[in-house]
Parts: structure tokens; C-alpha cells; sequence
């Protein structure tokens, strides 16, 4: 067959509605030899649905914005295809020109990296089905223009992968013309940096987004310096495009929307002070579109600290306790030691002192607790410099947040490319000190401890039948015990293996 002459597409880790459980994704970081392909893909991954012609009924929004922009540049419905990756064969064909695809991990060096390191036991699926789909036959085949953007990106700069082209920033500004160079034949790098787009023009999606995502605005302020998103510059987008990706996925059948931001509580402001007022609009407005549950991306520790009322108005506003149970956010804890925050990340605890930080932290979580909202924190373990006492620091921090509902993801450092450490050396087992193994240990048995409570609180917006939250209380249970040898031998400060 002809197929489009552009393809939009990714592999099953980052095609997947996860069962409307976002966090299920993470068993991606897993092996095959760990998660057998069919528990994967049934209980934690399954497949979008698929439209008659092949496309994806839901996409990451990052390929949403994508698609969205090659339209609006004039690109026509019938050249360009959001492709499920299990109908690649109604999607690719003579005619394709390229296959763009999106990954927020394409090589598995971000999330929860220990694992692999941990277990030893094979690449985790995202790898895996990552290096399935860039071989996959019909690409073969027909040899379309290999594209790989999104978040991951820069995971592929330095491999020997069949990849034509690194696409590094923005989609929505520079990809259409590199789509028209590529169609004209004319000599496009292999990376490719695309420009920020203003907030304004921020596409709204035509389409669905997964997990009912909708984008308030892009950036950072704050400069830590392992981060790539605050390497772009602040900008929200208007409140009524706001609305209207809210209403596209919500007239697709989705009931939950996830406003997404590196901090919510920027909306409408430079920086550190909150714009209450947009803030609050932002929010009712929102909720006047009738979604069933509002969740936020990320906030910031800082901001919250200093606006804890704004927090509590924006749970009213939610309904928090009559309309949903919680409301979910992640945070940066990534420390607990001052000294390490003051090297890495001086503007972390702003407006607060960066010498408060474990309070500030613990006075968050004391809130978080009182207003039903359920942090999914990042530590980072193995910054440049960290001492045996600054991983201390972190563990007694982390002892004393134990009572507190919530996840706790120590992530080992990964230099990202076009940071301010980009250059430096990655930590991994091999530097690990023993503190890093009992901090590893102490943040798994939290994890395994509230994941039960997690379960029962994420039902609320999952759309698993009965046997798949039977089958996930039962792997919980399993995990707690096939977990345990790993979990007191680190808890001692050995290496799990
Ligand atoms: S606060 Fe978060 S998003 Fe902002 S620079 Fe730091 S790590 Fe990045």
C-alpha cells in the first residue's frame, strides 16, 4: 500500500493509556526476564484503541502538538497519520517519506535506571521495544526518513542506531519545514535543534491526548542543574487554548484531565510569585468543563511552601473530598542535603532558604496529607559531589516522611545532554556508596508500603475491570515478597545483588 507520507508514531510503552493509571507505565523500566511481555502488556501497558484506518485514537501530547503544528503549516489529513504502532501496515508504505517518532525514553537512561542495574537481568521494555519498532519491517522496507524527537531524544546522540535525524527542543517550530526539506530533498543535519515556540502559539491539539494531558506552559525558572526544561525559556499558553485541548479530550470519551506544567503554580507569572487570580481561573474554569478528576503535572516545593492557602483554595476549587478522592502532583524533593541544593540547585527552595530545606519539604508533605493530594517525588542520587553525609541527609529526610502517603523514585544522576552538567560522567552502581543502597532500600519499602493505598486511591480514575485490579493486588503482594531479600540487603548498605 501507499500509507501517508508522514508517520507520527512511537512504540507500546508510550502508546498506552495505562489503564488510566499513569504510574503502571513505569513497568516499563522493567525487564522482559522480570515482566513477561503478556503481563506487560495486559496489566501495566495495553494498547490504545485503533481507529478504523490504523490510527491512534490517543497520543502522547507531545505528538499531539506535532501533528497539530504540520497541520496548521499546511499539511493536508490525507499526507500526514497519528499511527498505533501495532497497524504500522495501513500507516507505512511507498509513499512514506518519513516516520517521525516521539520517546521520553527511548533508551531506558532516565527512569528508575537502577533497576536495570539492580537486577541485571536484560534491557527493559521501553529499550526493547524502542529498538523493535526503528527495525521494524516496513521501515526496512521502504526506507522512509527515520525522525526521533521528544524528551529522550538526546539519549541517542553518540549511538550507532539506524536513525537519520536526533531531533532535539520544539516540535511545533522548526519540524514542518524539516518534514518539507527532507520531501525536497535537500541536506538536513542529523541533529536537529528546534526553536522554543512562544506561549501563544502553542498549537491546540487535534486529537486526543493521552491521559487526558493538557499543556498550561512550558519552562523552568529555577536553573537546577541536571534539568533540561529549565534551559527554556518560562511561557504559559492563553487560558481559552487551554480549554479547548481540554475539550478535545474530554469529548473523546476522556473523563480525567492532567494540566501540564513544570509548576502549576507559575501559570500566568515570571516566576516566583504566584498570579493567584489566573491561577484560580485557571482552575474553575477547568472544572466548568465537567471533567471527572483535575490533577496537576509538577509543582514545586518552594512555591507551595509559600502558598499554602492557594494550595487549599485550589482543593476547594477541585473538590477534593466531594468530587474526587486526591489530587496527584510530582514534586522535586531530589536532595535532602542543603549543601548539595546550594551547588546544584540554589533557586530550589525559593522563596524560601535553601537551610530549610528538609522542613520545608516536611511541612509540604504535612499539607499534601491534610489536603488529600498524593506526591510522586524524585530524589537524585549521585550529583557531582555528594558525600557519604549528604546521602545521609537525604535518608533521614526520607525517615521522617515515612507516615506520609506517596511515591519516592531515587533516580540515579543521568547527564543530560544541553545542561549545565551535561558533560559530566553519569552515576551508577559502581560508585555507589553504601548510603546510596540503604537510601535505594529505604525509599522501595516506602514505595512497597503505600502502594497498596495508591491502588485503591488511583481506581478512582482507572478504567481496569475488576480482574486486572485483582491481578495488580496480587503482583503487589508478590513483589513484597520477591522484593524483600533485595530490599534488606540494600537496607544494610549492600549492593541488591
Ligand atoms: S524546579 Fe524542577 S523543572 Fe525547575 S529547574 Fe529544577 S528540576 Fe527542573
Amino acid at each position: 500500500m501507499a500509507g501517508k507520507r508522514i508517520v507520527l508514531t512511537s512504540d507500546p510503552t508510550m502508546m498506552s493509556s495505562y489503564h488510566g493509571g499513569v504510574l503502571l507505565g513505569f513497568a516499563a523500566t522493567l525487564p522482559e526476564a522480570v515482566m513477561p511481555n503478556w503481563i506487560f502488556e495486559r496489566l501495566f501497558c495495553p494498547p490504545l484503541p485503533a481507529a478504523s484506518d490504523g490510527s491512534a485514537m490517543f497520543a502522547p501530547c507531545g505528538m499531539r502538538k506535532v501533528e497539530a503544528a504540520l497541520l496548521e503549516s499546511g499539511f493536508g489529513r490525507d499526507e500526514l497519520m497519528v499511527a498505533h504502532p501495532a497497524h504500522l501496515d495501513r500507516a507505512i508504505g511507498s509513499d512514506t517519506e518519513i516516520v517521525g517518532i516521539t520517546h521520553d525514553d527511548p533508551l531506558g537512561k532516565i527512569a528508575v535506571r537502577e533497576i536495570e542495574e539492580m537486577i541485571n537481568r536484560g534491557a527493559p521494555h521501553n529499550r526493547s521495544k524502542f529498538l523493535s519498532l526503528i527495525n521494524h519491517p516496513l521501515i526496512k522496507e521502504h526506507h522512509p526518513r527515520l525522525v526521533v524527537g521528544g524528551n529522550g531524544a538526546w539519549e541517542l546522540l553518540g549511538e550507532d542506531l539506524p536513525i537519520d535525524h536526533i531531533y532535539l527542543g520544539e516540535g511545533e517550530s522548526d519540524f514542518p519545514d524539516i518534514c518539507r526539506h527532507i520531501m525536497a530533498d535537500r541536506e538536513v543535519p542529523r541533529v536537529i535543534r528546534g526553536r522554543a515556540v512562544p506561549g501563544e502559539e502553542i498549537p491546540v491539539n487535534r486529537g486526543a491526548a493521552i491521559a487526558g494531558i493538557v499543556e498550561v506552559g512550558r519552562g523552568c525558572w529555577r536553573g537546577c542543574a541536571f534539568c533540561s526544561p529549565t534551559m527554556r525559556t518560562l511561557r504559559h499558553r492563553p487560558l481559552d487554548r487551554i480549554l479547548e485541548d481540554a475539550r478535545v479530550n474530554l469529548e473523546s470519551g476522556q473523563r480525567d484531565i492532567l494540566l501540564h506544567s513544570e509548576d502549576v503554580f507559575t501559570y500566568g507569572s515570571s516566576g516566583m510569585k504566584p498570579n493567584r487570580d489566573k491561577i484560580l481561573r485557571l482552575f474553575s474554569s477547568i472544572k466548568e468543563l465537567g471533567p471527572r478528576t483535575v490533577d496537576v503535572s509538577h509543582m514545586t516545593l518552594g512555591t507551595v511552601h509559600k502558598n499554602q492557602d492557594l494550595l487549599r483554595q485550589v482543593s476547594e476549587i477541585v473538590g477534593i473530598g466531594s468530587d474526587q478522592k486526591y489530587m496527584s502532583a510530582w514534586i522535586g524533593i531530589e536532595t535532602g542535603s542543603c549543601r548539595i541544593l546550594e551547588m546544584h540547585m540554589p533557586r530550589k527552595a525559593l522563596p524560601g532558604n535553601t537551610e530549610n530545606w528538609p522542613e520545608i519539604v516536611r511541612d509540604c508533605y504535612r499539607l499534601f496529607a491534610e489536603e488529600s493530594w498524593l506526591p510522586v517525588a524524585s530524589l537524585v542520587l549521585g550529583l557531582p559531589g555528594e558525600t557519604a553525609q549528604d546521602v545521609r541527609a537525604t535518608i533521614d529526610l526520607v525517615d521522617s516522611l515515612r507516615s506520609y502517603t506517596g511515591l519516592i523514585l531515587p533516580l540515579f544522576f543521568s547527564p543530560m545532554v544541553e545542561t549545565r552538567l551535561g558533560g559530566i560522567e553519569g552515576f551508577g552502581r559502581s560508585r555507589a556508596l553504601p548510603e546510596h543502597w540503604e537510601l535505594v532500600g529505604m525509599c522501595l519499602e516506602y514505595n512497597l508500603k503505600h502502594l497498596k493505598t495508591l491502588h485503591s486511591y488511583y481506581s478512582e480514575r482507572m478504567t481496569a475491570g475488576p480482574a486486572v485490579h485483582a491481578a495488580l493486588t496480587a503482583i503487589n503482594l508478590v513483589a513484597d515478597l520477591a522484593l524483600n531479600k533485595y530490599l534488606q540487603r540494600m537496607k544494610r548498605g549492600e549492593p541488591p545483588n
